[in-house]
């Protein structure tokens, strides 16, 4: 039966919890175990889908087409084994399911209530489809305190008296800030947020604390003897140079080592870390860079474009250089005086991301036509995909070129789809429908044109597989007009009906893919997307 790690976070939030479950995931697989890492999310939307990006940073989506906090995100590229369903729950999803089941009467006249119902869900759910993993981490959200994490923790203190002695671990992540008035550092926020656990009858087994100054030893030693932890359980968590770094600093600080040891094991391998430090050395010694201009709509908030940011430092990681990112608005090219020439000129690369809803969509399309004219690479993703061929069919003369999502059009270049296969057979949906869980989602397969530039981008394949979330797709009954301006429909579902991949053949790298390639991108393995395009961002910068 697998271990389990609970992870809990106290004092305050955006303490890096889930880069913290990513990396102690990523050590214990270093150690050659096999590891799940599962979020537990206590807000009452269903799923994050419905959540604007504003709110609550991107939408991680897997392959089974979960829409999942972005934590999951940060779980697959740390340690490289595939989010899915199953790994990300919210109260919502569980009251749902409580609700449903009582309407069904399931409950056979019971009175409903939250211990034991919403907390027998929950335990559920961490115990389901445990596999042959060795250990399965479990991120609980929010902060220890808040009322609406309490059914979770309650759920937890449970399983530790259930399972075997030795089969849970919890892991509480603390702040010790520093007062610089009193040039010192303070213990009592971690004292007391412990305390707030053990309240709830969860001792911790180790403590991480997040500061900004070197913890010293007398502190570490106030630290466990005010919360009942060994000394060497209270591991330093210093802010890092880059999220990269972060498997081997707590390595160093003994976070895994500390974690087996309190599961009682003693004869652990030793961790082969030569992956993260091929990724530091990458990431720290770059050979040259580049300056990438992503024109968006989200850019006030980089956590809305969190798997986008990493894959474009992945595609430099793989050429050995520095990823510059310029986050631009794309409504700034939308005015009469906007002098789009003297933003996009400096940059070697453009790329139009995901996205949603008509604002800045004029500003995308002149980004598209202004890397098509200057020969810059162009990288367009989802929406920026259907920003290209919008853009394309401009050129072949249908000027009023748009999008149904944008309001009704005469030349619908992209729209909505109401029907497409997938594996559990034919999708249909009805265009005024509900917006939560309603989009093509999760992974589909697309086949590459034998001779094009996509296919030696993905090194020689013919089918590949990506995942989707969007509810329009391109037209293909305006496939002939496109490609008459040299847009060429390079990769298409395999049934042939839904346009995957277009790109300019008569351009240095221009290429636009319908679903979201950075979602599988990892830093030991950046995604080939990425690293074209920032190869060829990078012969760019040697033209400019
Ligand atoms: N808004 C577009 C659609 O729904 C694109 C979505 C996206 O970029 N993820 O099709």
């Amino acid at each position: 039966m697998a271990r389990y790690i609970f992870i809990t976070g106290g004092v305050v939030s955006s303490l890096g919890k889930g880069l913290m479950a990513a990396s102690l995931g990523a050590l214990l697989q270093a150690r050659g175990y096999k590891v799940r890492i599962r979020k537990f999310d206590p807000y009452l939307n269903v799923d994050p889908g419905t959540m604007s990006p504003y709110q609550h940073g991107e939408v991680y989506v897997t392959d089974d087409g979960a829409e999942t906090d972005l934590d999951l995100g940060h779980y697959e590229r740390f340690t490289g084994v595939s989010a899915r369903q199953a790994d990300n729950v919210t109260s919502g999803r569980i009251y749902q399911q409580i609700i449903a089941k009582e309407r069904r009467g399931d409950y056979l006249g019971a009175t409903v209530q939250v211990i034991p119902h919403v907390t027998d869900a929950i335990k559920e759910f961490a115990l389901a489809d445990q596999g042959d993993h060795d250990f399965i981490l479990c991120e609980i959200g929010g902060t220890v305190g808040d009322i609406e994490s309490l059914p979770f923790m309650e759920a937890i203190r449970q399983l530790r008296n259930e399972l075997e002695p030795n089969q849970t671990l919890s892991v509480h992540v603390t702040l010790v800030p520093y007062i610089a008035a009193a040039g010192e550092l303070k213990t009592k926020p971690t004292q007391h947020s412990v305390r707030e656990l053990a309240s709830l009858g969860i001792k911790p087994d180790v403590l991480l604390c997040r500061a900004e100054h070197p913890i010293p030893e007398s502190e570490r030693r106030k630290i466990a003897n005010f919360c009942n932890v060994r000394m060497e359980a209270v591991i330093p968590a210093l802010d890092a140079p880059s999220i990269y770094s972060v498997p081997l600093q707590y390595h160093n600080e003994g976070l895994d080592s500390e974690v087996l040891r309190g599961f009682g094991i003693t004869d652990a391998p030793e961790p082969d870390l030569s992956r993260w430090l091929d990724v530091t050395d990458r990431y720290f010694n770059p050979e040259g860079e580049v300056t990438i201009g992503v024109v968006g709509k989200y850019v006030g908030l980089q956590d809305a474009y969190k798997s986008l940011n990493e894959a474009l430092i992945h595609g430099g990681l793989a050429n050995r250089v520095k990823v510059n990112i310029r986050w631009i608005d794309a409504e700034v090219f939308e005015g009469e005086e906007s002098d789009i020439a003297a933003k996009l000129e400096p940059l070697h690369g453009i790329l139009v991301p995901g996205g949603f809803g008509e604002r800045g969509s004029e500003g995308k399309i002149a980004s598209v036509k202004f890397a098509r004219e200057r020969d810059v690479p162009f990288l367009g993703i989802c929406l920026g995909m259907q920003m290209a061929c919008i853009e394309g069919a401009r050129l072949a003369g249908l000027e009023k070129a748009s999008s149904t999502e944008f309001g009704p059009t005469q030349e619908p270049v992209v729209g909505i789809i109401t029907e497409w296969m997938s594996k559990e057979g034919l999708q249909t949906r009805e265009a005024g429908g509900d917006l939560g869980g309603t989009m093509r989602l999760g992974a589909y397969p697309a086949m590459l044109a034998g001779n094009s530039h996509v296919s030696t981008i993905y090194g020689g394949a013919s089918e590949i597989s990506e995942r989707h979330r969007h509810r329009y797709e391109v037209n293909a009954a305006y496939r002939e007009p496109l490609e008459r301006t040299g847009l060429v429909f390079s990769g298409m579902s395999p049934d042939g009906l839904l346009p995957e991949i277009v790109e300019r053949p008569d351009h240095p790298w221009f290429v636009g893919v319908q679903y979201h390639p950075e979602l599988k991108s990892k830093p030991f393995d950046p995604h080939p997307l990425f690293s074209g395009f920032i190869a060829a961002a990078l012969r760019q910068s040697r033209l400019v």
